[in-house]
């Protein structure tokens, strides 16, 4: 060949390649952070990313779940991580989130009045609240227990005949007992309260003989003085919620708590906090 054009297919060779490399760099996008989801965001979370901050209302007393630092106000539990891992999917640096304190009773009211954005506390999918919110698909399930003082000598649900079982408000325990009451033909009396230490200091001091919720919540309570029952009733999904018609917020959540059900995310998560 000669040496002229040998000179002309080089010269070809190289512009060719040049103009490949200049094309493969004017379509790559800049990479996202491990965790946060490329492309457009569904329109009710790109309004949360626009906002700045993820609001998140969380418990504050619920250990493992969502439990608050008395000295320095974190927030931990498997919930926060939940948030955590939520906020970098949608690309919302992790101290812009605002943890808000929730208890049984506050949660939907502060989500109905746009105090915050989801709810990630524990919060029981009950169809009756299925038309109040928006319920992700469950990320766990639990039952109802109960707790009592070792010294009562109470072994069951039948030694609670005539006795006081001390519930939150706005929980799903009381039905829930009631119904396993009746279930057992005995009777039991209630007391109220606003949250989990009110109800285990109450079963402390007598005013109350066994303490009801969740038993991983009452794991949360267990003493050396006082022991979950055995009996365990009405089985509790736990799923994320929103305000009602936040449509495309739980799709887009629902497609993140499958994945990271599929890929062990979630079981590492749950590992993580003692829950499995
Ligand atoms: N999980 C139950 C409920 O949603 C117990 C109460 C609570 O979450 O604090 O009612």
């Amino acid at each position: 060949m000669k040496r002229s054009v040998m000179l002309v297919l080089l010269v070809l060779a190289l512009a060719l390649g040049a103009f490949a490399l200049a094309g493969c760099g004017a379509k790559e996008e800049p990479a996202a952070p491990a965790g946060e989801s490329t492309g457009s965001l569904p329109a009710g979370v790109q309004a949360i990313k626009d906002s700045g901050t993820l609001r998140v209302g969380v418990k504050a007393d619920v250990p493992n779940f969502g439990l608050q630092d008395a000295a320095t106000g974190e927030f931990e539990g498997m919930e926060i991580d939940l948030a955590k891992a939520i906020a970098k999917r949608i690309g919302i640096a992790e101290d812009k989130i605002k943890f808000e304190a929730v208890t049984a009773k506050t949660r939907g009211p502060l989500l109905d009045n746009g105090q915050i954005d989801l709810v990630i506390a524990t919060f029981t999918i009950k169809p009756e609240r299925l038309e109040q919110w928006n319920f992700t698909s469950p990320y766990y399930q639990d039952e109802v227990g109960l707790l009592v003082k070792k010294s009562s000598g109470i072994t069951g649900l039948a030694g609670l005949d005539g006795k006081t079982i001390g519930v939150a408000q706005g929980a799903t325990s009381r039905d829930a007992v009631q119904a396993e009451a009746d279930k057992a033909g005995i009777t039991v009396k209630f007391l109220e309260f606003a949250t989990y230490p009110e109800i285990n200091a109450a079963l402390e001091s007598g005013r109350v003989d066994a303490f009801s919720v969740d038993k991983s919540i009452l794991s949360g309570y267990v003493t050396d003085g006082s022991v979950i029952l055995p009996d365990g009733f009405s089985p509790q999904d736990y799923g994320i919620a929103s305000k009602k018609g936040t449509d495309d917020l739980t799709t887009y959540l629902n497609e993140m708590l499958t994945e990271m059900q599929g890929d062990g995310e979630m079981e590492a998560l749950l590992t993580k906090w003692s829950l499995n």
